[in-house]
């Protein structure tokens, strides 16, 4: 892609965040988690009911939970957060397999918004064709997809203040963005997207400490932050890695394992085969490894909200 190519045009200031609304008056969520985030005391799941309880307060969702998952809930005594609930069948009866209807389906007693999927990287079950179509028609469809807890915690605190709550904010862990870095990826048809997303909310990514992407989306990006602050000051705005096909993901993936970059936004395309896509995958994993420390969002639509409401988040913080 040429500089040309996504300079059409000339930018204008971005036009004033608005506060969101919430997505549903009664946001449904589709719950499910691998077994070794289940039954310890301090697992993923335990954590996630414990840590985002103001949150879910907030927001009183419904939940559509998959059998040992829900089993793992009632043994922990937390079924009292995890109401009102529908149980889905065990995964070896179809459980994961009815959730993928459930995000593509558009009747809202038989669909779910938004899809938490405590993902451990080394269950095989996390790799079974289900799994994986989870995911990416989570992407179609434009609902979120949160696999690890760092994710999910985030996003139920971002949603419960769209619902007029500051009560249950958390002491901020990873709001500090002047200590934060995130990366910046999008594969070929949606890298316009990954522009106009960047100049929307240039203010807010500006405040982080480092930027990282894979080489062609970072070139592109940094000639847009030459546009938005100057030749000079643009110049290195992002760091970029290598292209993704020669290697841009992994050399991202390793910073996220050693926790330098907690925040990864990915405009994947869910519509075309990639011959890298096992690097894709690995990145993915990486994040997972590190459940309780990063994040990757993977739509623009999910990519738009989540940065608008980080950036309301920070300036509830600062006010
Ligand atoms: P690119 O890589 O930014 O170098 O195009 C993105 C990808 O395809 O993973």
């Amino acid at each position: 892609m040429t500089l040309s190519s996504v300079t059409a045009g000339t930018l204008t200031s971005p036009a004033p965040l608005t506060p969101l609304t919430p997505l549903k008056p009664r946001l449904r969520i589709g719950l499910i988690a691998n077994r070794s985030h289940q039954d310890a005391a301090g697992s993923a799941l335990v954590q996630l009911f414990r840590r985002a309880e103001a949150s879910l307060r907030a927001l009183q969702p419904e939940w559509v939970v998959v059998g040992r998952t829900l089993d793992a809930i009632h043994s922990h005594g937390l079924g009292h957060l995890c109401e009102p609930h529908i149980r889905f069948p065990y995964g070896r009866e179809g459980g994961l397999m009815k959730l993928v209807a459930h995000v593509v389906n558009s009747a809202p007693q038989n669909s779910v918004d938004a899809v938490v999927y405590l993902i451990d990287p080394v269950d095989p079950s996390s790799v079974f064709p289900e799994a994986l179509a989870l995911k990416r028609q989570c992407v179609i469809h434009g609902k979120p997809f949160l696999s690890t807890l760092a994710s999910v915690c985030e996003w139920l605190e971002l949603e419960a203040l769209t619902m007029g709550s500051t009560t249950h904010l958390s002491s901020g862990r990873g709001f500090a963005l002047p200590q934060e870095s995130i990366a910046l990826i999008a594969h070929d048809a949606m890298k316009q997207k990954m522009l106009k997303l960047a100049e929307k909310h240039f203010a807010l990514l500006d405040q982080f400490e480092h930027r990282y992407a894979t080489g062609t989306t970072g070139s592109l990006l940094n000639q847009l932050a030459q546009r938005m602050k100057g030749e000079e000051a643009g110049r290195n705005w992002v760091q970029p890695f290598l292209s993704g096909p020669m290697g841009g993901d992994a050399q991202i993936a390793e910073l996220v394992l050693e926790q330098k970059i907690r925040r990864i936004l990915f405009l994947e395309d869910p519509h075309v085969a990639r011959q890298h896509e096992a690097d894709i995958q690995l990145l993915e994993r990486a994040a997972r490894t590190v459940t309780d420390f990063a994040l990757v969002v993977s739509d623009v639509d999910g990519s738009d909200r989540w940065l608008q409401l980080m950036s309301q988040r920070l300036a509830l913080s600062t006010s």
